[in-house]
């Protein structure tokens, strides 16, 4: 095996017992961006010589015995994470040149474990999308098939993760992005619960919604990030003192009498790609092979999710990014004869269209008069759905569900139709609104080769029985083996 396609599992047992070097791992993921960047466009900005310095770094602590899970391990960061002296775009042009002057919280921690950085990768501007393709510097490719997108907003993150340009990376899910990506790039994506991760230095989209969490090759790498990431940051008001478990050792005992709630309201068999319909279904009877019990659940008002979500999101996204005024960051249109006129044409010239299209729904939606009818109202059904939840995960300990409708749609598919994008979102965005953690994983391909993911939610706090379920799951089947062929 090529050192690149490693997992960060087998890499650490390499590197502890030195039969590599970081210095080797690093060098090898920087060669295959090379090679392979060009076709995916997933980096935004690669820190070649920094990456190889901290890998020298890495080499020198693991010499002297100093070693955790990730020291040495290359990871990529989704563009909107701030890292201290490397650009941070949000893949808008609004901030193409904004160098933060610190790290993040989680950016901080992946240093401190001696985790290398190999840079910066692309994403739908600000987190705003399913597809990348709204990123206002590039295009993504999805490995497993260039005329696809890879799924959205941590597109990047799922690209280099899928096609071995790094060996696990950060995203951030507001409404799926880490899912859902993953999902379109068969691999495994971790959204905790709000307030398991700190948002430090996370550029905010909406931020009583957005979570940081890991893209990996498998359900291991993804608890061993979130062993590094998670726990309480007083930098950060949400995030909550709570003890952090090992989430690796969760994953050793099985999963029988389990039980599996399978929410009747997402019908299978209607308005659901029947390639992703069979491999959910598959992965049901899977998991009853495992000794779990899988039961009809009712989640009543999950039908609301995208009306209500499309409301809170655009309505803290116009909040949020009222600060990218030409005055304090980033772009400044040189335009201009007066003070309104240079905020005009600075968020005109800096903002694409489908950031433009949210920050004018969430400014209505916010305005006086509407407040109520809109973001008061999406609030109340918000409750309800928070409420479905408490009422679900007293009758079962998962819940199971696919991630999208459909595999990885084709480049401009949806790019002319803001709202069929909206809508794939349908299956993602509740856990979102409930705060609640959720996991993709790889489940099965469809008859064209392209990757269908599964995703498990779970009760607050409850990370450790999703992962143990998608361990489980994981071992018993091969899809998480299979690789691109870039
Ligand atoms: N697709 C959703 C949106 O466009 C979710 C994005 C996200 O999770 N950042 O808002």
């Amino acid at each position: 095996m090529k050192l690149h396609e490693l997992t960060i599992q087998d890499a650490h047992n390499l590197l502890k017992k030195k039969e590599i070097s970081s210095k080797e791992l690093t060098g090898a993921v920087l060669d295959r961006i090379e090679e392979v960047d060009e076709k995916t466009g997933a980096y935004i900005t690669v820190v070649k010589k920094e990456a190889l310095l901290d890998a020298e770094n890495a080499d020198k602590c693991i010499s002297k015995g100093e070693i955790t899970p990730l020291t040495g391990i290359p990871l990529s960061i989704k563009d909107l994470i701030c890292t201290k002296g490397v650009r941070t775009t949000c893949a808008s042009k609004i901030l193409e040149n904004f160098t933060p002057p610190y790290d993040a919280t989680v950016i901080t921690k992946l240093k401190k474990a001696g985790a290398v950085i190999t840079g910066k990768v692309n994403m739908d501007e600000f987190g705003m999308g399913s597809s990348t393709e709204n990123s206002g510097l590039k295009t993504t490719c999805n490995p497993w098939d260039v005329t696809r997108v890879p799924g959205g907003s941590s597109g990047g993150s799922a690209a280099s993760v899928a096609a071995d340009m790094c060996l696990g990376s950060l995203g951030s899910d507001t409404g799926g992005s880490i899912r859902q990506p993953a999902s379109h790039c068969g691999i495994v994506g971790m959204k905790p619960t709000y307030g398991r991760v700190s948002r430090f230095g996370l550029v905010a989209f909406a931020s009583s919604l957005d979570q940081i969490g890991p893209l990996t090759k498998n359900v291991s790498d993804c608890a061993l990030i979130m062993n590094t990431i998670s726990g309480y940051d007083p930098k950060d008001s949400t995030s909550v003192p709570k003890d952090v478990p090992d989430y690796l050792s969760a994953l050793e005992t099985g999963i029988e009498g389990l039980t599996i709630g399978v929410p009747r309201e997402f019908d299978l068999d209607e308005g659901v790609h029947p390639d992703v319909s069979m491999a959910v279904k598959n992965a049901v009877k899977k998991m009853e092979g495992l000794g779990a019990k899988c039961v009809d659940i009712s989640l009543p008002h999950s039908k609301y999710a995208v009306a209500a979500y499309y409301v809170i999101a655009t309505s803290e996204a116009s909040s949020n990014l009222a600060r990218y005024d030409g005055v304090k960051y980033g772009l400044r249109d040189k335009n201009q004869n007066n003070l309104i006129e240079m905020f005009k044409n600075t968020r005109k010239a800096g903002f694409g269209p489908e950031v433009q299209r949210r920050i004018t729904i969430g400014t209505y939606a916010l305005s006086a008069g509407y407040y109520d009818a809109y973001y008061g109202k999406a609030s109340q059904v918000r409750t309800l759905i928070i409420e479905d939840y408490s009422k679900a995960f007293e009758e079962c300990d998962v819940i199971l569900s696919p991630v999208a409708p459909a595999p990885a749609p084709e480049i401009g598919e949806n790019a002319e139709d803001p709202l069929a994008m909206y809508l794939a979102d349908i299956f993602t965005l509740s856990a979102n609104l409930a705060g609640i953690p959720g996991i993709s994983l790889p489940c099965g391909f469809s008859n064209e080769g392209l990757p269908v993911g599964l995703q498990l939610t779970g009760g607050h706090f409850n990370e450790e029985t999703i992962l143990k379920v998608a361990y489980n799951f994981e071992q018993a089947t091969d899809f998480h083996k299979k690789k691109p062929n870039i």
